[in-house]
């Protein structure tokens, strides 16, 4: 559901450019909100969501679909963890459609899918990877990475039940926002795909933005 938000650019206590290909690793508080903002649009935002207090919580894509009962995410839902609790909620959001099925690109995945002299390619998994790596303050490792949701991306379900990577719905300046309902670790991979339309063959930066309220 399109629901604009009432904030301000100028009141963000924190603006963050994330480059495409680059990675966002930082804690929300809980009480602020965050926007993710597709700066030029059709670009795929990869991000997981732990308990900045104990990680060992962290999103869950199953316990989300499940409870609110549909597969896409929009305004309203509710980002649940494994063990059920709220980590954030989408409060608004001018792109209208969100993918947690899709999962992220490796370049495991990009040599079945595409082909195998892509093995090289850059991917958001290796994004991920190197953020725990250079962020040791969070004792994160490989076996913290697991569920994503692909902010912007358009991931829709065939009639008999595939996934399809298509072009995608969002455009420049347009954005979701997300209030934490707990201190949470972001751990966003700005997706450098070129081998499907998630990005539109031309990865672009996102802007990750934070208010107190
Ligand atoms: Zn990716």
């Amino acid at each position: 559901m399109i629901v604009p938000s009432s904030l301000q650019t100028t009141d963000a206590v924190r603006r963050d450019l994330v480059p495409a290909g680059d990675y966002y690793m930082k804690v929300v508080k809980q009480g602020q909100t965050m926007r993710i903002l597709d700066v030029e649009g059709n670009q795929a935002a990869d991000t997981l969501f732990y308990n900045a207090n104990d990680p060992s919580e962290r999103y869950s894509a199953i316990d989300t679909i499940r409870e609110q009962g549909n597969v896409y995410l929009s305004t309203g839902t509710k980002l649940l963890s494994d063990v059920g609790n709220v980590m954030l909620e989408i409060v608004a959001d001018t792109c209208g459609r969100h993918d947690t099925l899709g999962g992220a690109c490796a370049t495991e995945s990009n040599t079945v899918r595409y082909s195998l002299d892509k093995k090289c390619m850059h991917a958001c998994r290796d994004s991920w990877l190197l953020a725990v790596t250079e962020n040791e303050q969070f004792g994160m490792n490989k076996r913290d990475i697991t569920h994503n949701i692909n902010f912007f991306m358009n991931v829709p379900i065939t009639e008999t039940g595939g996934l399809t990577f298509e072009d995608g719905i969002s455009g420049a300046g347009k954005y979701v926002e997300l209030k934490a309902h707990m201190d949470v670790i972001v751990l966003l991979s700005n997706c450098p795909q070129l081998n499907n339309p998630c990005n539109a063959y031309n990865p672009t930066p996102v802007e990750v933005l934070v208010w107190d309220q």
